[in-house]
């Protein structure tokens, strides 16, 4: 048997170790910490909805009604009316024939590989891509090849490369590392052209970008052809828990008889399905969300440029600073934490090699002078860290 104490003794001398951390409040912006406060920057709770009065009262309301755990799979008796209400409210928003509720994101991803495609398949991939859906190709058994960044000669040469079998081109709409988007309307154009599926995991748009927080996804391409796959999470911008893909009626008889991350798993608390009716509602009337957080994303790249600190190409909630080193990404995490203030250090192999960064996240709930203060110890501590590196 393997011992398994010196590779983690390599991961923390490359500076790459991963370390979980205790909150002792709610999801927010001010949160504590193993018993200390902080200002955090990240979250993906971008609306600020995690812990919304609303929901904390349909959530109560929904146990009261339906009970706490769902006892079963969907395809056993774990289908409540929860699920199903859920499931029609999401159809309704997205303007998709069908909409299917799945545990996670993660399994979502898997599950729809899993179901479209086999051994003699191909599946097409962004080279940045969430690493579910790169973990997608192995539950499926297709092969997987992968594209450069949002470049699309890149993917129309890997499209023009197969030759035999379906194909799925996946992609995230908003990179959650990046905070880029993808070009949702030629991907789309590339696809019907090749008689390819696509699939987009809109689970960092949803509910932020768009009409109504429609998405990224509908943003670019509406309603979507009958070859495109809206996948979309529900713990991010909605507060919730969970996820749901989106598409024809074909498509979805098609997961429930053969996503394998669908049928073997039990049903989520029916309870958080029916607090989730009560986040789609405020994301669609949140409009004056929407409004502060983009005025909050336009104060932070304004600020951040003057500062001359590395931005990345992003106008979404996601806003990385690249580091590249992960040492001195840790670093930066580090001077912001002694100074009450929490970011993301994301490292390899979430990111590639040298590509290692600060993620911040911007939410609906910071105030400008919460977004001023980042900006203020960031600009300081960023060029300490440099300084100290040069
Ligand atoms: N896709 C993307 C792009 C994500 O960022 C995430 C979550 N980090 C997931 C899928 C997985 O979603 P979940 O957390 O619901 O499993």
């Amino acid at each position: 048997m393997r011992d398994l104490v010196p590779a983690l003794e390599r991961r923390r001398q490359q500076h790459l170790y991963r370390q979980r951390q205790t909150l002792g409040t709610p999801q927010g912006v001010e949160i504590t910490v193993d018993g200390t406060p902080y200002l955090s920057f990240c979250s993906n709770d971008y609306l600020g909805l995690a812990n919304h009065p609303a929901l904390v009262r349909a959530l109560a309301e929904g146990a009261r009604r339906f009970g706490v755990g769902s006892g079963a799979a969907h395809l056993i008796t774990g289908h409540s009316y929860a699920h199903q209400a859920l499931e029609e409210d999401l159809a309704a928003f997205t303007g998709r024939p069908r909409a299917l509720l799945f545990s996670t994101g993660y399994m979502a991803n898997l599950g729809i590989a899993s179901a479209l495609l086999r051994r003699g398949d191909t599946l097409v991939e962004d080279r940045l891509n969430h690493a579910s859906l790169i973990d997608a190709a192995q539950l499926s058994g297709a092969r997987l090849v992968r594209y450069r960044h949002t470049d699309m000669d890149s993917l129309a040469r890997r499209l023009s490369g197969v030759s035999s079998g379906d194909t799925l081109v996946a992609t995230d709409a908003v990179f959650s590392m990046d905070g880029d988007c993808a070009p949702l309307a030629d991907m789309q154009a590339l696809c019907n052209r090749h008689d390819a599926w696509l699939l987009a995991d809109d689970a960092h748009g949803f509910g932020v970008l768009g009409e109504q927080g429609g998405g990224w996804l509908k943003s670019q391409v509406g309603e979507g052809a009958a070859n495109t796959v809206l996948m979309a999470t529900l713990g991010k911008a909605l507060g919730t828990f969970g996820a749901f893909v989106a598409g024809s009626d074909a498509l979805i008889e098609t997961l429930v008889q053969q996503s394998r991350t669908y049928v073997y798993t039990t049903a989520t608390p029916p309870a958080v399905a029916w607090a989730t009716r009560t986040a789609l509602r405020l994301v669609r009337e949140g409009d004056d969300l929407r409004t502060h957080l983009n005025e909050l994303i336009k104060r932070f790249r304004t600020a951040a440029a003057q500062l001359e600190l590395p931005l990345m190409a992003s106008l979404t909630p996601i806003q990385p600073l690249q580091v590249g080193d992960a040492a001195m990404a840790l670093g930066l995490g580090d001077a912001l934490r002694r100074q009450g203030i929490l970011a993301g250090v994301i490292r390899p192999p979430t990111v590639p090699e040298g590509a290692a960064r600060l993620r911040i996240t911007l939410s609906a709930q910071h105030t400008p002078e919460q977004v001023d203060r980042l900006l203020d110890v960031l600009g300081k501590s960023y060029r300490e860290v440099m300084n100290a590196a040069s």
